[in-house]
């Protein structure tokens, strides 16, 4: 059976676009593959979370995984940081890491334009410690989001480097996977770019926010004066309102409102209301089951406890078949 792995940054609670992006098939994934879905502690620390923050975020995401529908009987659930054998993995990745390679990434580039003042060495080699994220389990599919192609890239890089420098083909190939023909790109609410945790204050509809909050952000979503020719091209704002009713409504629904803009007919309330209530129902199970689980502190201790175990058995496995490989040896 293949293996699966994938996971989300421990930055507290999950948006529609890790949602849609990952973890929706991480849930269908789970009945068909053998799958590790991890929640990205190590990776949270390049933007310094305080101690204090730290253990709330990754409970928040632990919850949200299991209200997601995740069953941790089905897939290991477990904390990146319960495994230090991706700490060892991702030094020994870094020594044929090269800088140039690196400081090439787009979301390095993203997160350099965005805080000139923390450019720190974990986020230059963050690439590296997702590519041990995923080989460390030898992986092959990883569901995620478009935007992380690049980095599935490097893991393809780095794996393949370690095989051809050790004469071995130790690690798989691992490869970007979607259910759909395409890997998903959800657009944020403020007219421009992706659903994004740091793109400001209203662009992300979170799983955990309530009827009130989600219709007020979709209302206040940046539009324009609406359509003036038929038929015209959409502009981005719109066009990304568009991309997320697509996502969270049915088709008719889609097509009602698509061909009311091409006709110019369109009236924005109207469309961001309905945009609005289809998220509230998309989003309505998963907002009752947050709150039940939260609640259940032994149950989530178990469910740690659980993944940990497994995710470091299939982790030391590898570890010590790599320490052998790069020619480690004990006197
Ligand atoms: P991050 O929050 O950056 O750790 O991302 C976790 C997962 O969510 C990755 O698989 C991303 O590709 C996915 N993701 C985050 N934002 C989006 C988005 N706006 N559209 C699609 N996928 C996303």
């Amino acid at each position: 059976m293949e293996t699966v792995v994938s996971g989300i940054r421990s930055t507290g609670k999950l948006h529609l676009g890790n949602y849609y992006g990952a973890v929706q098939n991480f849930v269908k994934m789970q009945h068909e593959y053998n799958c590790f879905f991890f929640i990205a502690d190590y990776h949270s620390l390049t933007t310094h979370p305080t101690p204090e923050n730290l253990h709330g975020n990754v409970k928040q995401v632990l919850i949200e995984y299991l209200a997601a529908g995740i069953d941790p009987e089905r897939a290991t659930i477990y904390v990146q940081s319960d495994v230090p054998q991706i700490a060892e993995l991702y030094l020994y990745l870094n020594m044929n890491a090269y800088l140039g390679e690196l400081e090439r990434s787009a979301s390095f580039k993203d997160k350099v334009r965005a805080h000139p003042d923390n450019v720190n060495a974990g986020l230059l080699t963050y690439p590296v410690l997702m590519a041990a994220d995923i080989i460390i389990h030898k992986a092959t599919k990883v569901p995620v989001g478009k935007d992380q192609e690049q980095h599935l890239e490097m893991a393809r890089t780095f794996g393949n480097r370690f095989n051809r420098l050790y004469k071995t083909e130790y690690f798989p190939e691992p490869y970007a996977f979607s259910f759909s023909d395409k890997l998903v790109k959800v657009p944020g609410l403020d007219g421009k770019g992706k659903m994004g945790k740091s793109e400001g204050e209203g662009n992300a509809v979170y799983l955990s926010d309530s009827e009130e909050v989600i219709r007020k952000k979709v209302m206040r979503a940046v539009s324009d004066s609406g359509p003036t020719e038929e038929d015209q091209e959409k502009p981005e704002a719109i066009q990304n309102l568009f991309d997320l009713m697509k996502i969270v409504s049915t088709e008719d629904t889609f097509m009602h409102f698509d061909s009311l803009y091409n006709k110019c007919q369109i009236r924005y309330g109207d469309f961001k209301k309905q945009l609005a209530e289809d998220m509230v129902i998309a989003t309505a199970p998963m907002r009752e089951r947050i709150n039940e689980i939260a609640a259940d502190t032994s149950y989530l201790r178990k469910v740690s406890q659980l993944g940990a175990e497994k995710a470091r058995e299939s982790a030391s496995k590898t570890i010590k078949e790599v320490r052998e490989i790069i020619g480690f040896k004990h006197f």
